[in-house]
């Protein structure tokens, strides 16, 4: 039995209307720990564990570290996650609620990372939050179970943070004879570093994100994220804070589900009728979720917005 669940596809009949074509959900938000995160983490635990690891350490605050909590208690092996000081309160009860071991250091991520990193020792695991070809392998399980449901997408549209559930889901479409679906990669302005570089056709570091779409904040994506550029159609495109959050409340409404503005940046391509959907006639939108959010946060940073 893996660690995470088969997730509702659905249609939307709400989304359908607003993009002007048929649009379907695989429902990631499901998901027990929040996030499509558990595919690939789960998936990484497991095999971390049949090769002898007594730990796993990570280093996220958001539901990359919420997955590893969740598959490390599951698996009965200790976690330990090290987040910095800007890591949310509502973050951090999620983590201690799964039974890690919380600390908190450093002022951003990277100084946590670093911490979590000279921890290590022989018989811990450190999972990477999006580069792992475990991850990759793990959540291309969504497009399985696309694949033996009866719907055949021409279009798949997703959103970008470090690129690993891109990753995970063009390796899905090869491994069942969908090479040829089209992928639309989502990201928010502030933190759009796929987007970067695809355009520079190297990979470039973000100097700074400046977007509320925290789960989209790697300054620069995985290699193999790019190298997939070079085999496989992907269009990307790039919406601002606003118009996902305005997506996550228009979604909490539709289908009353609340998700991440991460999500949302994926969700805003139909709100607002994006011309990348133009021509397609059975498009399905990744709602990858999102455990952090809470509804008085989405309004405010709105508020902040309008
Ligand atoms: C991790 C995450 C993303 C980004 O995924 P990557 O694999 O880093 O590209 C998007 N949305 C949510 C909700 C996430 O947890």
């Amino acid at each position: 039995m893996p660690l995470h669940i088969a997730t509702p596809l659905i249609e939307s009949r709400p989304l359908s209307s607003a993009a002007r074509c048929p649009a379907w959900l695989k429902l990631e938000a499901l998901q027990v720990p929040g996030s499509f995160k558990i595919r690939g983490v789960g998936a990484a635990c497991e095999e971390y564990r049949r090769r002898g690891a007594r730990r796993f350490v990570s280093s996220s605050g958001g539901n990359a570290g919420l997955a590893v909590a969740y598959a490390g208690r599951r698996l009965a092996v200790p976690v330990s996650v090290v987040v910095p000081e800007s890591t949310s309160e509502r973050a951090r009860e999620l983590l201690l609620l799964e039974g890690a071991e919380l600390i908190v250091h450093g002022e951003s991520w990277h100084e946590a990372n670093l911490l979590a990193l000279s921890m290590l020792g022989q018989a811990d695991a450190f999972l990477h939050p999006f580069d792992d070809a475990l991850l990759w392998q793990g959540h291309a399980s969504l497009i399985d179970e696309v694949a033996r449901s009866a719907l055949a997408p021409d279009a798949i549209v997703l959103s970008v943070g470090g690129g690993g559930l891109l990753c995970g889901v063009i390796e899905g479409l090869h491994r069942n004879g969908l090479g040829h679906v089209p992928v639309i990669a989502v990201e928010t302005t502030g933190a759009a570093s796929f987007n970067r570089s695809l355009h520079a056709g190297r990979l470039v570091e973000l100097e700074k994100i400046s977007s509320i779409a925290t789960s989209l904040g790697a300054k620069r994506v995985c290699e193999k994220a790019l190298q997939w550029s070079r085999q496989h159609a992907i269009r990307s495109e790039v919406v601002s804070d606003r118009a996902a959050l305005v997506a996550c409340e228009r979604f909490l409404a539709d289908h009353r589900l609340l998700v991440e503005p991460a999500c949302g940046a994926t969700l805003a391509l139909a709100y607002d009728r994006s011309p990348a959907l133009a021509g397609f006639t059975r498009v399905l939108f990744i709602v990858c979720g999102g455990a952090t959010a809470t509804i008085d946060q989405i309004r405010a940073w709105t508020a902040e917005r309008a």
